[in-house]
């Protein structure tokens, strides 16, 4: 169950609730939001009779049965799709955002170039690693520091928001000092010291499913996120591990719609490290659109073949400009299908 306090609740009526809640056998887990403390009730008792209890104190606006492990997150606990605020850009919103940059930031000329470029065309937000989660200890690691000031810098120069990588729960802070948004890699799903820790950051996060986990835990970490604070979430589907190799990884297309039917969380594709070669990436970019992605986070750089990670999924300048001029007509009717899906939500 999850019962969520009216605003300005005192804590002898939240303690009061969940005193009730002990009394019917439930363990209780309580996040104090800056607005409203909402509370979990977790166990086996007699749900009725304590939901029929609980709506009756006063100090509670709501209470209901969630059946799914990932409770917050859930469709179940909240029906409208949750828009997260970064930078003053709305994702999940009535605009398809687009997240563009190289993997990894390489030097000054290289992000200010690529984020002008990238605005240019009609990204919203810049990305680029300056952690670098690397399979061997002998490639790039990233500028870590230095990184993330030619982020920022780059964001004052073009206005564009900044995602960036957090690998580990030490660099949180200073991650979330110099970005907007905090991306917490495949590698790192599962990591829930980290993810403990971005409940208390302050910044939206950008979770990417791991490369070998399924919906449900992608969607049991995005819970973990919020149980200690932070609502702010917004999902990515990267592509799986799969027996083809055609492609680097798997995108699992099907990941979009089954999110928008589990969770009220906003949900973007990353095509580049789903297929990992460049010419596949813009078909994918308007199958993200068709399938009701709430954006989109592309690989560019302005020049692939000298990248120091990623190259070869990475678009041009130039490809970036035309994937997003193909995309139009594709965004058209992705706006035309969220006002369909708002009225029919109201
Ligand atoms: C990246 O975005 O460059 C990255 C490392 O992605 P992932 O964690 O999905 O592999
Ligand atoms: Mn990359």
């Amino acid at each position: 169950m999850i019962i969520s306090m009216r605003r300005g609740a005192t804590r002898e009526e939240i303690d009061h609730v969940c005193d009730r809640i002990r009394e019917f056998g439930y363990k209780v887990h309580s996040i104090e939001g800056e607005q409203r403390v909402v509370i979990g009730a977790v166990g086996v008792g007699d749900v009725t009779a304590c939901l029929e209890s609980l709506e009756a104190i006063p100090s509670v606006e709501r209470a209901v049965r969630i059946s799914v492990p990932y409770k917050f997150v859930s469709r179940e606990f909240k029906k409208e799709h949750s828009v997260i605020h970064v930078n003053g850009l709305e994702v999940g919103g009535d605009e398809f955002i687009v997240m563009a940059g190289p993997c990894s930031v390489e030097n000054e000329r290289q992000i200010m170039e690529t984020a002008e470029s990238v605005a240019a065309a009609g990204a919203r937000m810049l990305r680029g690693g300056a952690f670098k989660p690397r399979t061997s200890p002998y490639d790039f690691q990233g500028l870590e520091l230095e990184g993330l000031k030619l982020l920022q810098q780059a964001k004052q120069r073009t206005g564009l928001a900044i995602v960036t990588e957090v690998m580990s729960d030490g660099d949180v802070d200073l991650v979330a000092e110099h970005a907007d948004m905090l991306q917490i890699g495949a590698r790192n799903m599962q990591n829930f010291a980290l993810l403990k820790k971005l409940g208390r950051c302050g910044r939206p996060i950008l979770l990417k499913r791991g490369m070998s986990s399924t919906i449900k835990e992608l969607l049991m970490s995005a819970e973990y996120i919020v149980a200690h604070g932070n609502p702010n979430v917004v999902l990515c589907e990267r592509g799986i591990r799969t027996f083809e190799t055609a492609t680097r990884n798997t995108c699992d297309i099907a990941a979009v719609p089954v999110l928008n039917e589990l969770t009220h969380l906003p949900v973007i594709l990353d095509p580049s490290h789903a297929v990992g070669k460049r010419s596949l990436v813009p078909a994918l970019c308007r199958a993200a659109a068709a399938v009701g992605a709430d954006g989109l986070i592309v690989e560019v750089h302005p020049c692939p073949e000298k990248a120091v990670s990623d190259g070869a999924q990475s678009l041009t300048l130039q490809q970036f400009h035309a994937t997003m001029n193909e995309l139009r007509p594709y965004l058209e009717l992705w706006k035309e299908s969220r006002v369909s899906a708002f009225a029919a939500a109201v």
